[in-house]
């Protein structure tokens, strides 16, 4: 069927983005009507008057409650940002800087080390990247061909110089789940900082800053069924960051600019939303990943990029990756489009270039089976019908892409 409306088709791509949950716009609706009556719900909430106390009231209500849904100590230990990707580069570059800032560090002590990952995020790589260039030394651990990062290659990376750790918690196209928490004990038992993108896995399995032993952590609002626009970094009580946002001092001075009160409701009750679904949605999902894996599987020509099989409780419940042997991921995801359903290439951020998936190429992957690389990412809507269609319609774009 080549005339799928968008409204018709099957959406497999909650990785890239999550559609909005009707309890977020629910929480939002009140923000965004317009007119001057508005500004009674919806004032600047660093005003005076009682309209900006209300906004301010709201503001911290979101704070408080996304605390809690991340199991942060303290609510002021969450610092509302633009997005996940301001977030990671604050993280990142923030608190690198203040590692090198810091009074008792010695005049003497080497060049200052960071430790991150080659299957990061680009929100990561980049200001990783970009810190190397003002002097940073930077060490990109690789994975495992299962796509995840042992605990043994961190230790063996540390060095004495290292000031920062950042490592995922969960990748976003293989869905491999890293060990944070002995993660995060290796860094802190050579005194360096900890810092999780956190993004894919909000949601999806149990998110706890204090199980985690986190320093920083950073979320996205859009992946969990909440508004674009809105993230946050998670830093815990008396962590020295530089603040990578001047102006006005809002967030208590680490993040200026007028605060999102909207989004901020819209965030905490799409975290809300999903830590309500969890215990029910992981295992559905983890039972449509298995079943799409296995009728994807028997298709000639398609292989596992990873094997959740052997390790389930390693990855997401949600992603399957598969490559599609000799067929680019762009034909395959226009065709497949073109039949009613969106996928992505790799991830969304990347789905632009022709680049094949650093993720999977680090993985061990050779470049010509990694351009061939597909992501299904299910979540709250995804019915085992829609993968079912999925799975028929595989062995069709195949023959056509092979005609
Ligand atoms: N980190 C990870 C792991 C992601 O998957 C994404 C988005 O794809 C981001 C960071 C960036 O999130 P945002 O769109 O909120 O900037």
């Amino acid at each position: 069927m080549d005339n799928r409306t968008c409204e018709e088709s099957i959406y497999l791509d909650y990785a890239a983005t999550c559609p909005l949950y009707p309890e977020s716009a629910d929480a939002m609706a009140p923000y965004i009507q317009g007119g001057p009556a508005n500004i009674c719900v919806n004032a600047n909430p660093n005003s005076l008057y009682e309209a900006g106390r209300k906004a301010y009231s709201a503001l911290e209500d979101a704070r408080g409650r996304i605390a809690e849904g991340i199991g942060a100590n303290r609510p002021d230990e969450v610092v509302f940002t633009s997005c996940a990707t301001e977030a990671d580069n604050a993280a990142l570059i923030g608190l690198a800087s203040a590692a090198i800032a810091a009074p008792n560090r010695s005049a003497a002590a080497g060049m200052p080390h960071i430790i991150t990952t080659s299957i990061e995020h680009d929100a990561v790589l980049a200001p990783a990247r970009s810190l190397e260039k003002s002097g940073f030394e930077v060490t990109y651990l690789k994975p495992d061909r299962s796509g995840h990062i042992p605990p043994e290659s961190l230790e063996s990376a540390m060095r004495k110089e290292t000031v920062l750790v950042s490592i995922q918690a969960a990748n976003s196209e293989t869905g491999a789940v890293n060990p944070v928490r002995e993660l995060a004990q290796v860094a802190h038992s050579q005194g360096a900082l900890f810092h999780t993108d956190a993004v894919q896995a909000l949601g999806k399995i149990d998110v706890n800053m204090g199980l985690w032993e986190a320093d920083a952590a950073s979320f996205s609002a859009h992946k969990i069924g909440g508004p674009r626009g809105i993230g946050a970094l998670y830093l815990k009580s008396r962590t020295r960051i530089v603040p990578g946002m001047l102006g006005g001092g809002q967030e208590r001075g680490l993040r200026s600019g007028t605060q999102n009160v909207c989004g901020a409701q819209g965030f905490a009750a799409a975290l809300e939303t999903s830590l309500s679904l969890l215990a029910e949605e992981a295992p559905r999902l983890e039972a449509l990943r298995d079943s799409l894996y296995s009728r994807l599987l028997d298709i000639p020509g398609i292989k596992p990029t990873v094997n959740t099989a052997a390790n389930p409780e390693g990855y997401l419940p949600n992603i399957v990756n598969v490559m599609v042997g000799g067929i680019e991921s762009e034909s395959l995801v226009l065709r497949l489009d073109s039949l009613g359903f969106q996928v992505s290439g790799g991830s969304a951020c990347s789905s632009h270039s022709l680049e094949p998936s650093h993720v999977l190429t680090a993985m061990g992957i050779n470049p010509d089976d990694a351009y061939c690389a597909l992501r299904v990412s299910m979540g709250r809507y995804t019915t085992a019908s829609h993968i079912e269609a999925f799975a028929e319609a595989m062995p069709k774009v195949i023959d056509w892409n092979r005609r």
